[in-house]
């Protein structure tokens, strides 16, 4: 699969030909420099955007020609997505910022359930003001677990984040990936998720330039809440 974004006179190949399948439940760390197409591949994958050329398959059915409507519902009935900056929205409490989604979703969660499993059972009717950017990212992650996506995104969900509150949370998506069978990928530069992850895949220069299976993953042993 490939991307290539026009830009001015100039071609960009974010992708210059990426194959990759992704396996039920698994749990997928992906490195790369900057501007290696972690983002394009991730955004791809999300039916956020969609490839120049080959296939991209989810269980069957070409996201690549799908129409915006298609990819819309795509999105909304399979696919979580967890980005560097947490959109709760200020007025609402973490429960309710979590219910805005569980509301409209078709086999939702508990949103209590969401909460607990990210570790903020103690923090539900807190606003985001209130609570550290580690636990807003929390909140933020029970809101996309919330709707029990087939497949979970994450785009740098450490990136704002010190790397003491940043294993926190790569811990809260192990642990939610372990308990809920949401197929994850994480982008991030925070090594210490290696081995919690069942694949690790490098990305450089828009190419897959490395792939390490870990035999035996290791989940989260200090689990801080
Ligand atoms: P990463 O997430 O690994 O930092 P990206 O996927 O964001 O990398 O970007 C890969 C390449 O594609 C970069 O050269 C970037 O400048 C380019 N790119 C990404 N998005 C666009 C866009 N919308 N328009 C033009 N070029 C883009
Ligand atoms: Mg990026």
């Amino acid at each position: 699969m490939t991307k290539i974004y026009p830009q001015g006179d100039v071609l960009v190949h974010a992708l210059r030909g990426v194959d990759l399948a992704l396996f039920p439940g698994e749990l997928v760390v992906m490195l790369g420099a900057s501007g290696s197409g972690k983002s394009t591949l991730l955004n791809i994958l999300g039916g956020l955007d969609t490839a120049t050329s080959g296939q991209v398959r989810y269980q069957g059915t070409d996201l690549t020609g799908a129409s915006d409507r298609a990819l819309t519902r795509y999105r909304r009935d399979y696919v979580g997505f967890v980005f560097q900056f947490y959109n709760l929205i200020p007025s609402l409490t973490a429960r309710e910022n979590v219910m805005a989604v569980t509301e409209i979703a078709r086999e939702p969660m508990a949103p209590e359930a969401a909460l607990d499993l990210v570790g903020l059972a103690a923090r539900m009717d807190h606003f985001p003001a209130q609570l550290s950017g580690g636990e807003q990212q929390r909140v933020a992650i029970a809101r996309a677990i919330s709707k029990r996506p087939n497949v979970l995104l994450c785009d740098e969900p450490t990136g704002a984040l010190d790397s003491a509150t940043g294993i926190l949370v790569l811990e809260a998506l192990a642990r939610a990936n372990r308990e809920t069978g949401t197929t994850t990928v994480i982008i991030t530069h925070n090594a210490s998720i290696a081995q919690m992850a069942d694949r690790v895949i490098t990305l450089s220069d828009g190419l897959i330039s490395g792939e390490r299976r870990n035999p035996v993953r290791q989940d989260p042993v200090t689990l801080s809440w």
